[in-house]
């Protein structure tokens, strides 16, 4: 909520700018240091400054309380810089959706704020320059719970843009919670691919000392400047330590975590490979960049809902729509009284798609009866497919298939790494043993 006029009336008094130290004199208590904006989330009556230690505090500011300015804020030589240039580098395209990662310092108050320009979101990790030069815009300043089928869309417009412009590769800072999803999405709408796709998150903000932000950006822009990757990628901390980077396939990515910095991990296969002091490690076999041109096919059928199944669940509660991913138990099941609005469901056209809600291993539904008869009344099965890269898919498919017998052929096809013949045994929980 906006801070109250009368505190606003007693900063201005005092000329106390954003940035300027000021001294806040309550009771016997004093505290000095950076006065910072003013948050959102904070309550009207509290001023939040940055202390010496790096600590920022609000202090609830009542009538008696006096404010002092102490110091008026000094210009830093950071905030005058330009991007520079080197034509004996590669240029890679930061293009920013928002989310923590694509929050940079001001360096006047070491608040985080949103990037709005390009200089912002490049100067936030100014070690890129080192590797390569950085062109940027900013796409979306969004929570990646907000972002939307037509956010995929012209994300892979503009991607595909900057690839033919020359771009190496382009890297999508993202918010972490549906990046996988987002990820999974491009490796569909994108095809052909010139240079890597890299998305990149952030768990801890850039003004915590035990931040993501820097390693997995650095990390991500050396995937992007000088991999040979033809696939969308996503590049984030290996281990909770600040030793290596790992790089996942797109459409083989969850969030596993909802803090630690090595929440993401790769399901069902293992990794493409790691970022390790600057060096690229790659040890899966990947899709390599194609001299272009990049082309998108961004069409997508939006009627179609992922439903996790829970004992107790009713035939209501399956809504009708185009398409279906079902979170199942196991192999791959539902409760059998379910089956008769299955049924009815797939003889109206809907398309229903069995994953599992165990997430590693694949779905078989031959093993039990329940599984065969999920099978008979024309249920696909979702094979090793996280159930967020089928539901993208099948997103995808229905928006380009002409029949039945096409979409169930292109549900089993492999089109962007989503799912192999085989899986590999060893990729369970690899990544953090
Ligand atoms: N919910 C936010 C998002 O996913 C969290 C911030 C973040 O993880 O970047 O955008």
């Amino acid at each position: 909520m906006p801070r109250k006029k009368e505190i606003e009336e007693k900063l201005k008094t005092v000329n106390a700018d954003i940035g300027d130290i000021i001294r806040i004199i309550r009771n016997d208590e004093q505290h000095e240091g950076v006065l910072m904006p003013h948050h959102e989330f904070s309550d009207d009556d509290i001023i939040t400054i940055k202390l010496k230690t790096g600590y920022n505090i609000g202090i609830a500011v009542d009538k008696k309380t006096e404010i002092l300015l102490v110091q008026k804020q000094k210009t830093t030589e950071k905030q005058t810089k330009r991007i520079p240039y080197d034509q004996k580098k590669p240029t890679i395209s930061i293009v920013g959706t928002g989310g923590t990662i694509a929050c940079y310092i001001d360096y006047r108050t070491g608040a985080v704020h949103p990037a709005s320009s390009a200089e912002e979101l490049a100067f936030s990790v100014p070690e890129i320059f080192d590797l390569c030069n950085v062109k940027s815009q900013v796409a979306y300043q969004m929570l990646s719970e907000n972002i939307e089928v037509s956010h995929w869309q012209a994300l892979a417009e503009i991607i595909a843009k900057e690839l033919n412009n020359g771009a190496a590769g382009v890297v999508i800072p993202h918010g972490t919670d549906t990046l996988g999803y987002t990820a999974a999405a491009l490796s569909f709408l994108l095809k052909n691919l010139s240079g890597p796709v890299v998305l990149v998150g952030a768990q801890r903000s850039s003004d915590r000392p035990s931040s993501d932000a820097a390693q997995n950006l650095i990390a991500a822009a050396t995937v992007a400047a000088t991999s040979d990757i033809g696939e969308v990628v996503v590049v984030m901390h290996g281990e909770i330590s600040d030793t290596f980077s790992t790089i996942h396939r797109g459409t083989k990515v969850r969030k596993f975590h909802t803090s630690r910095r090595d929440a993401f991990q790769t399901v069902n296969d293992l990794p493409l490979g790691k970022v390790e002091n600057g060096a690229i490690t790659l040890h899966a076999p990947y899709r390599k960049k194609t001299t272009g041109p990049v082309t998108t096919d961004t069409n997508m059928e939006e009627d179609v809902a992922i439903l996790y199944f829970y004992p107790g669940m009713k035939p209501k509660d399956i809504p009708e729509k185009k398409g279906i991913v079902l979170a199942g138990t196991g192999l791959g099941h539902v409760s059998t009284k379910l089956l008769p609005r299955v049924t009815k469901l797939i003889k109206d056209g809907t398309v229903i798609i069995m994953t599992s809600q165990c997430l590693f291993g694949r779905v078989n539904m031959r093993v039990y009866s329940a599984g065969r008869d999920l099978i008979k009344v024309g249920v696909l099965s979702g094979e090793d497919m996280l159930p967020e890269t089928a539901y993208v898919k099948l997103m995808w498919v229905l928006a380009h298939a002409k029949n039945k017998q096409d979409i169930e052929q292109l549900m089993m096809t492999n089109i962007a790494g989503e799912t192999a013949e085989r899986t590999k045994s060893n990729a369970f929980l690899q990544q953090n043993n």
